[in-house]
Parts: C-alpha cells; sequence; structure tokens
C-alpha cells in the first residue's frame, strides 16, 4: 500500500465549498480521506502546515512544442514546468512538426507523456496542416485520444470550414478551442494597436482583429446550438461579446491568460520580445475588462498560453515569434493581481484554475474529493518572490512575469499521489 498523508493545510477545494485545516490521505493514487485529524501509521508525512492545499491547477492552452520544435520544450521538460506551478492536467496545442493532424501524432504525444509530471491532454488540429483547407477525420483523432481541438497559433479563416468542425465535434463531445483572429486585419501587427504603437512607430495589431474573429465563433455556435470555446480573450469588445452570448444562451465559454488581467501594452515600451504574444497584451481598459468578465462569469477559466520560444528567437523585438511561458507563475500572478487585490477569493482564483477547465474539459481533475486522483498543490499563499527566468523549469525563459514580485509560492505538487515537485529540491 503507498500511502501518503498530507497534513494540517488549510484544503480548499473549489468543487465543493471546503475551506479548512486538516489532513488528505492519499492511497495509491487517489484520495481516500479529506479533512480533520486523520491518523495513519505506514504513510510518508508531509508537513503542510501553513500551506494551502489545492487540486492540482489545469491548464487548458499550452504549447509543449513537441514533435518538432524541441529547442525550445518538449513533452517532457514542459510537463516538468508545468509541475513547478502546480498543474497536474494540462491541454496541449497542436501546432507543433508535424502539427498534430493524425492519429499517429496524437498517439505518439500521449505515449512520450505516460512518464511526464503532469497530465497531458491532447488537443488536435482541426485542419490538415492547420492550413484552413481540409478537415482532419475528427473522429479518428478521438479514437487515438484528442479530446479537444483547434488549429491554435492560428484562426480557421474559413468559416464554413469552421461551421463544420463545430456541428461535428459537438457530435463527437469534443470541445474546440478556437483562437480568435482576422489575419487581415491583424496582417504584418506586431503589439497592440494604441498608444504604444504609435508611440514606437510598430504596426499594431487592431482590438478588431480578435472581437471579429469571437463574433463570428458566436455566430456560429449561436446558429447550429453548438458550443465553442474561446481561447486567450484580451479585449474589453470580446469580453462584452461573450457576456451578451450567454444572456441568449448561446453556448459559448472563454479562456483569458494571466498577463491579460495582470499587464497592458505598458510593458512594450521597454522594446522586449518576451511581451509580445497573440493576442498582444492590449490597454488598460481591455485588462479592467478582462478582470470583470472574470468575476461576473463571462470568462470560465485561466489558462496560461505557455509558449516557449528560445533566448536566440526572443532576441530582435520585431522578428521574433510570439509568445511568453506562464506555467510557473500563473497561480502567483493571480494571487498577487487578483485575490490580494480583493477582485477574487482565493476560492474563486482556484476553481477558475482548476475546477472550472476540468469540467469544460470533462476530465478527472480539480477535485479532492474522496475517489478522485490524487493531483494536488501545495502553495504558500503569502511568500513573495521575485520571478527569475534562469530559475524556471521549462526550457526557455521568455517569461512575461520576469523580474516582477508575484506574491504566492508553489512548494510541492502532487499528481497521480507521486510528488512531482518538491520546491527545495528545484535545480
Ligand atoms: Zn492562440
Ligand atoms: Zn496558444
Amino acid at each position: 500500500m503507498d500511502r501518503l498523508l498530507i497534513r494540517g493545510a488549510r484544503i480548499l477545494d473549489p468543487s465543493g465549498t471546503m475551506d479548512e485545516t486538516g489532513d488528505i490521505l492519499i492511497t495509491n493514487g487517489a484520495i481516500t480521506a479529506v479533512g480533520g485529524k486523520i491518523s495513519c501509521e505506514d504513510a510518508e508525512v508531509i508537513d503542510a502546515r501553513g500551506l494551502a492545499a489545492a487540486p492540482g491547477l489545469v491548464d487548458m492552452h499550452v504549447h509543449l512544442r513537441d514533435p518538432g520544435f524541441t529547442e525550445k520544450e518538449d513533452i517532457l521538460t514542459g510537463c516538468r514546468a508545468a509541475a513547478a506551478g502546480g498543474v497536474t492536467s494540462l491541454l496541449c496545442m497542436p501546432n507543433t512538426n508535424p502539427a498534430v493532424d493524425t492519429p499517429e501524432t496524437v498517439r505518439d504525444i500521449l505515449e512520450k507523456a505516460r512518464t511526464a509530471d503532469a497530465r497531458v491532454y491532447v488537443a488536435a488540429a482541426i485542419t490538415k496542416g492547420l492550413k484552413s483547407e481540409e478537415l482532419n477525420d475528427l473522429a479518428a483523432l478521438k479514437e487515438a485520444g484528442a479530446i479537444a481541438l483547434s488549429d491554435d497559433g492560428r484562426p480557421v479563416v474559413n468559416t464554413l470550414l469552421m461551421a463544420n468542425a463545430l456541428r461535428l465535434a459537438a457530435e463527437l463531445k469534443m470541445r474546440v478551442v478556437s483562437h480568435c483572429e482576422d489575419l487581415f486585419l491583424s496582417q504584418g501587427g506586431k503589439i497592440n494597436e494604441g498608444a504604444v504603437s504609435e508611440r514606437l512607430g510598430v504596426k499594431g495589431v487592431p482590438a478588431a482583429a480578435e472581437d471579429c474573429g469571437t463574433a463570428r465563433e458566436i455566430a456560429i455556435a449561436a446558429a447550429y446550438g453548438v458550443p465553442v470555446h474561446i481561447c486567450h480573450v484580451s479585449t474589453k469588445t470580446s469580453v462584452a461579446l461573450i457576456r451578451d452570448a450567454k444572456r441568449r444562451g448561446v453556448r459559448v465559454t472563454a479562456e483569458t491568460a494571466p498577463h491579460y488581467f495582470a499587464l497592458t501594452e505598458q510593458e512594450l515600451l521597454s522594446r522586449d520580445a518576451d511581451y509580445r504574444m497573440s493576442p498582444p497584451l492590449r490597454a488598460e481598459e481591455d485588462r479592467l475588462a478582462v478582470i470583470e468578465g472574470l468575476r461576473d462569469g463571462t470568462i470560465d477559466a485561466i489558462a496560461t498560453d505557455h509558449a516557449p520560444h528560445t533566448p536566440a528567437e526572443k532576441a530582435d523585438f520585431l522578428a521574433a515569434p510570439n509568445g511568453s511561458v506562464g506555467m510557473e507563475t500563473s497561480l502567483a500572478a493571480g494571487i498577487t493581481y487578483l485575490v490580494n487585490r480583493q477582485l477574487l477569493t482565493l476560492t474563486q482564483l482556484l476553481s477558475l484554475m482548476s475546477a472550472a477547465p476540468a469540467a469544460l474539459l470533462g476530465i478527472s481533475a480539480g477535485t479532492l474529493k474522496v475517489g478522485a486522483p490524487a493531483d494536488l498543490v501545495l502553495f504558500d499563499s503569502c511568500e513573495s518572490w521575485t520571478v527569475d527566468p534562469d530559475r524556471l523549469h521549462g526550457k526557455s525563459r521568455n517569461a512575461v512575469f520576469k523580474g516582477k514580485e508575484l506574491t504566492g509560492k508553489v512548494k510541492k505538487t502532487v499528481c497521480g499521489g507521486k510528488i512531482v515537485f518538491d520546491e527545495p529540491n528545484r535545480r
């Protein structure tokens, strides 16, 4: 019998209403008792006094870069970064090389992930080679183990293809997570179109590029009564469109990322490509609208859009590819910018980062209930630290919160009953 006893933690379970100090017993990879004082003779004991214990985070938007771009990240290093951030389940995006558009590639990823420090779920590509020309065999991708569909990195440009994909995916019960962007409007843009792009003399990406995509997905979902999930919401108009659609009963859900509720285009004044991602950091009014969306339930989940690139690729401000890494800082960013500013409670934040995305993906995660897989994060909600990119656990260094002082430090992560991250032992 393999037993782990977590002693004296503040147990926070956003899947219920639990917020109390007590013990958690894990037996053979599952939670077997929660709360109160638990005695067990033969268990390995973790003294968690002073720490919070919550379900392992579920990050529904991650780029593991494997296959094809393993100089940036691979499945094992990406999952090491996940573990260091308290993420125990993640959904990886298909814009790899080759793209995740065949059952073989789906199976390869799942096979490689078997020994990883986090549970990997696969979003397969909607179209062949992410080219928006031909639908993949979605049923075969599901059969191979993919649970979601996306052409992330790009939108599905052809609206008819997207409509067909959404209808087929609904039948297959696969979630479609859509990168919303009108490529004609965004073409050549490097950062948000606005005050900062004008000041720097850099071509901008208008908020309308995202909003046209969001509006289109909502229109399709409304017309056919099918679900759609909007990725990385960053603009006030997209928040408003989603809020309105939800009120009308459209089956739309949405996520945002920590950088959109924490930072703005002002960061770009540094001309540092680590602050460049797609969609770009927006204006203060957008940031505030994203927070309002999180507060009123318009936005359902927080995901990171963890997007590793090498320092060499990120060296040139304008030529660098889009994206930043975020799994090791997401919980702390949420605590720092939302909980400590009294915008959300800690339980609400944890729900947005675990129970809610688990429900969206239909996976067994995001709960500390007895019988659930023993996926947990132990963290100090009060400890402050400064983000040092050289101490991150993934391969890349392009951290959008680098140099920022954040509050909330992951101490231990348990996945399937196994300790996959232990702070004092980090490299
Ligand atoms: Zn995207
Ligand atoms: Zn992405």
